[in-house]
């Protein structure tokens, strides 16, 4: 097969498109990172970033990925043996959990079936039943990657709030932030982390964490060993959020260039395309799914995502032929199943800076893989574009 010619379309749920405007604003030289006007960027983007987390606590950013952030969460506010409330919504919540117990945190794990959310309900039980307060925080993943599934995060923060349970709670945002609502202050939310590279439309490096003050305040107390990540380290004495160690530059660059473009578009704005585009896609594999095809895994729809689908195909089907017809024949990128999804789903990002023919383009593709694959399915496009018209 010959290379694709044309544009690529990147589909997985990050990292997404860097546009132009943002790739611009990093073509630069490097500078001197104490100067005035690189600190007039970092003091602009971190306020920016406190509108994105609709919170008036600071914003931190580390350089490095979403795992970075995950890890400086865990770390900052828990100490070896203190007992954590997770709940397995899919592959992201385990790799977090993993991370806890590997820092010598106890795991409650709710069980998840990795089609629906974390059950407001069952967090609220979990913390009535700890009578002794043990449970020194909550963590879960507001948008779960790998399933395609947002969790009810003001529910959560409401169930907790009913219990009175001192309890910090983290959110991981990193697929959410900058493509579906997110209120850190209103939904009682202590730390949330996210990363750069996905509703933010820049390149992967950069991680933030916005933190409550009442998570601070347990960040001087925790006991888990740590330096790089230590909050404290970037929360410089004039009050305003700094580095440990050289800053990601030209990032701050970028996000300054990103964050002007959600303030054009408008927050509320960038929720609702993406809401759109997702409800094109779910258009589509409602379709697909007739009668026995593809079809979306998420099954509550007040859960399903807007940031990324993941579709479920058929057993006796290939999951990874269709993502290698797409990526070799048409230059579409789709995400693959991860761990127990494994060779079972196709994941179809649509987050970051999409619009409404890049969407059908990545659907036309999927449908042309299955025509070539004998995957049953019903064509959803006219049903994706009805929806798009009708939207507006
Ligand atoms: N959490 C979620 C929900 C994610 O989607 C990802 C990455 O896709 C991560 C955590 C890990 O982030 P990173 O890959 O930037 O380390």
């Amino acid at each position: 097969m010959t290379a694709p010619r044309g544009r690529q379309f990147l589909h997985v749920p990050g990292p997404t498109n860097i546009p132009d405007r943002i790739l611009r604003a990093m073509d630069r030289p490097a500078t001197d990172f104490t100067v005035p006007a690189f600190r007039a960027i970092t003091d602009e983007c971190f306020d920016g970033l406190q509108w994105v987390f609709k919170t008036k606590g600071p914003v931190i950013a580390f350089a490095g990925s979403g795992h970075g952030a995950w890890e400086a969460a865990l770390v900052n506010v828990l100490s070896p043996g203190d007992r954590v409330l997770m709940a397995e919504t899919g592959a992201f919540s385990h790799w977090w959990r993993d991370m806890a117990r590997a820092h010598g945190a106890e795991v409650d794990y709710l069980p998840g079936d990795w089609r629906h959310g974390v059950d407001p309900a069952a967090i609220e039980e979990a913390l009535r039943q700890d009578r002794g307060q043990d449970i020194k925080a909550i963590a879960i993943v507001h948008n779960e990657t790998a399933t395609g599934i947002v969790s009810r995060c003001a529910e959560i923060g409401a169930a907790i709030a009913r219990t009175g349970h001192p309890a910090l709670l983290l959110v991981d945002t990193i697929s959410s932030l900058g493509s579906m609502d997110f209120r850190m202050d209103e939904w009682g939310v202590d730390v949330a982390v996210g990363g750069s590279q996905k509703g933010l439309m820049l390149p992967p490096g950069l991680s933030f964490t916005a933190v409550s003050k009442k998570a601070l305040a347990a960040s001087r107390n925790a006991g888990m060993a740590r330096f790089y990540w230590k909050w404290d380290r970037l929360l410089t004495t004039d009050g305003r959020p700094g580095f440990a160690g050289t800053p990601a530059l030209h990032l701050f660059y970028g996000l300054r260039e990103a964050l002007q473009m959600l303030r054009e578009e408008g927050l509320e704005n960038v929720f609702a395309r993406h809401r759109r585009l997702a409800g094109a896609v779910r258009a589509a594999a409602a379709c697909w799914a007739r009668p026995a095809g593809p079809e979306l895994n998420a099954l509550d729809p007040a859960e399903q995502s807007d940031s990324v689908s993941t579709i479920r195909i058929p057993e006796g089907c290939d999951a990874e032929a269709i993502r290698t017809i797409c990526r070799d024949r048409y230059n579409v990128l789709l995400g693959g199943g991860l761990l127990d999804f494994a060779g079972k789903v196709i994941r179809i990002g649509h987050l970051g800076d999409l619009n409404e023919p890049m969407i059908l383009g990545a659907l036309s593709a999927v449908e042309m893989a299955y025509s070539e694959l004998g995957v049953p399915h019903e064509s959803g496009l006219q049903a994706a574009m009805a929806g798009l018209v009708a939207a507006d």
